[in-house]
C-alpha cells in the first residue's frame, strides 16, 4: 500500500513506514492512494462468513504487497478477539454494538490492531517506540490496553485534567508497566496540539522513536473498516445498501466507513452525527469549514473543535464539497436531547444506550423523518458501552445499570499520573529527560 501526505500529494510512503512515524512530516495525514474494489464475490459471500474473517479479506486486500498472508493472519487473528453483533431495534434500525472488547469502546479494534501491525514491523528494531496519544477519554485507554506489556513499545498518554469521566480516567492511570498518563491543565485540544508539536519537532523527533497511535493512525482507521462490512452482512434484507449514522468527534470512524464503500460496500448514505461541537455539521451546512474550540458536552469523545481526519475526507473527494455533501448528511444535537433520547430508546426498545449512540439515533431519527421514508435500513454505530457513563444514563433512563467485570476491576486500582501545564516547552523537557 503506498500513502500520500494530505498535505502534499508528492510525498509517497509505504504502510510500514506511515505507521510507524503517524503524521507526515510536513504536518499532513498519511492518506492511501489507493483503495482497491474488494472482488464481487467478497460481497456475495459477506452473509456466510464472520467477522474475523472479513477482517482478514479487507486487511488482505489492502496490506497484501507489504505483509504477508500468514502473517496477517496472525496479526488479526490477535487483534479481533471479540464480536461485533448487530441489534435489532425495529425492521429498518439497528446498533452495531461495537463495545465488546476489552475497554468497552470502539477503539479497542483500532488499537489492537495497531498494536499488532506495530510489535511486528518493529520485531527486528533494538530501538524503543514511544507512542504518544492525545485523549479526550476512550481513545488512551484502548490504546494503552492494546499496546500494555508489549515488547519495544512504551506509551505516553495525555488527557485533559478534569475532562474525562471517573471511570476513564480510572482506565487510563492505573496500569502502569510500559504506561505512563500525563495530566494535562487544559482541553484535548491542547493535548492533541502538544503531539503535533512534538511530531514536528526536529529535536525530539531525532533523539527519540516517536510514534502516534490517534486515530491519525492509519493502522488505526483501516481496521475500523472491518466491521461496517459485518454490520452490512447481518441485516436481515441484507443486499441492499444501507445507511450508517456514526456518532463523530474526530471522525476516524466515518472516515473508515468512507473505505469501506470506497472497496465495495453498498452504503446509501452516512450521517455524521454530532454534538455542540458541530464544526462538520456547519460545514455540511454552508460549505464553509470554521474549526473552533470544543465545548464540553455528555458525549465528551466527541468535544473536538477542528476534527483531523476532516483533512482525509476532503483528500478522498478530491476537495470536492458537492460530493462530500452528497455522500454525508449531518445533523447535531445538544445534551438536553442526548439525555431524551437515552430515555426515549430505553422506553420504545428496552435497550439502553450511551450518550454517543443515542446522538447517533437522534441522527438517523432526523434522517428517517427529513426522507420521509425508510427504505434502506438504518445502522448506528454504538461506540462505548452504556455502562462507561453510567451516571448519566443511569439519570436520563431512570435505570440501574451493572458495570461489566472488564471495567469495575481498574476501578479499586492507585491512579498514577503526573500533572503537566499545556505548555509545549514543558511537554518536550519531560520527554527529554525521560527517554
Ligand atoms: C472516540 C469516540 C467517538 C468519536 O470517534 P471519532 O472516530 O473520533 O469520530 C465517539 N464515541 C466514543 C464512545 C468514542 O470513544
Amino acid at each position: 500500500m503506498i500513502l500520500y501526505s494530505t498535505n502534499d500529494k508528492s510525498v509517497k510512503v509505504s504502510f510500514r513506514e506511515a505507521v510507524i512515524k503517524g503524521l507526515a512530516d510536513d504536518g499532513g495525514l498519511f492518506m492511501p492512494s489507493e483503495l482497491p474494489a474488494l472482488p464481487g464475490s467478497f460481497i456475495e459471500k459477506l452473509n456466510n462468513i464472520r467477522l474475523p474473517e472479513i477482517a482478514y479479506e479487507v486487511s488482505y486486500n489492502l496490506l497484501k504487497d507489504e505483509i504477508p498472508a500468514q502473517d496477517l493472519r496472525d496479526i488479526v487473528e490477535r487483534a479481533i478477539t471479540f464480536d461485533a453483533p448487530l441489534a435489532k431495534l425495529d425492521e429498518d434500525k439497528y446498533i452495531l454494538e461495537l463495545f465488546h472488547g476489552p475497554t468497552l469502546a470502539f477503539k479497542d479494534f483500532g488499537a489492537r490492531f495497531m498494536a499488532k501491525t506495530l510489535e511486528y514491523f518493529n520485531r527486528n528494531s533494538d530501538k524503543e517506540v514511544i507512542i504518544l496519544v492525545a485523549t479526550s477519554g476512550d481513545t488512551g485507554s484502548a490504546v494503552a490496553n492494546g499496546f500494555y506489556k508489549t515488547e519495544g513499545v512504551k506509551v505516553v498518554l495525555l488527557y485533559p485534567s478534569g475532562k474525562v469521566s471517573r471511570i476513564q480516567e480510572q482506565q487510563l492511570t492505573t496500569l502502569g508497566e510500559n504506561i505512563t498518563a500525563l495530566e494535562v491543565e487544559g482541553t484535548f485540544d491542547d493535548c492533541q496540539r502538544l503531539v503535533k508539536s512534538a511530531f514536528s519537532n526536529e529535536q525530539l523527533s531525532s533523539r527519540i522513536k516517536l510514534s502516534s497511535a490517534n486515530s491519525i493512525n492509519i493502522a488505526r482507521l483501516l481496521p475500523q473498516s472491518f466491521y461496517y462490512f459485518n454490520a452490512f452482512a447481518r441485516t436481515s434484507d441484507s443486499g441492499e445498501p444501507v445507511i450508517f449514522s456514526v456518532p463523530s468527534g474526530n471522525f476516524g470512524n466515518l472516515t473508515a466507513g468512507l473505505f469501506a464503500e470506497a472497496m465495495g460496500l453498498p452504503v446509501e448514505k452516512f450521517i455524521a452525527a454530532t454534538n455542540a461541537n458541530d464544526v462538520f455539521t456547519q460545514y455540511i451546512r454552508t460549505g464553509k469549514y470554521i474549526p473552533r474550540p470544543s465545548v464540553r458536552t455528555l458525549s465528551n469523545a466527541m468535544d473536538v473543535g477542528d476534527p483531523s481526519n476532516f483533512a482525509r475526507i476532503q483528500a478522498l473527494y478530491g476537495n470536492d464539497y458537492g460530493t462530500i455533501k452528497k455522500k454525508i448528511e449531518s445533523y447535531s444535537f445538544s445534551d438536553e436531547e442526548t439525555k431524551k433520547g437515552i430515555s426515549e430508546i430505553q422506553s420504545k426498545y428496552g435497550y439502553i444506550i450511551d450518550p454517543h449512540g443515542s446522538v447517533g439515533v437522534l441522527a438517523l431519527d432526523k434522517y428517517f423523518e427529513e426522507r420521509g421514508t425508510k427504505e434502506n435500513a438504518g445502522i448506528v454505530l454504538e461506540t462505548a458501552h452504556p455502562a462507561k457513563f453510567k451516571d448519566i444514563v443511569e439519570d436520563a433512563a431512570g435505570i440501574r445499570i451493572e458495570i461489566p467485570e472488564r471495567l469495575a476491576s481498574c476501578m479499586g486500582r492507585q491512579k498514577q499520573s503526573k500533572i503537566i501545564s499545556n505548555n509545549f516547552d514543558e511537554f518536550k523537557e519531560y520527554l527529554l529527560s525521560s527517554y
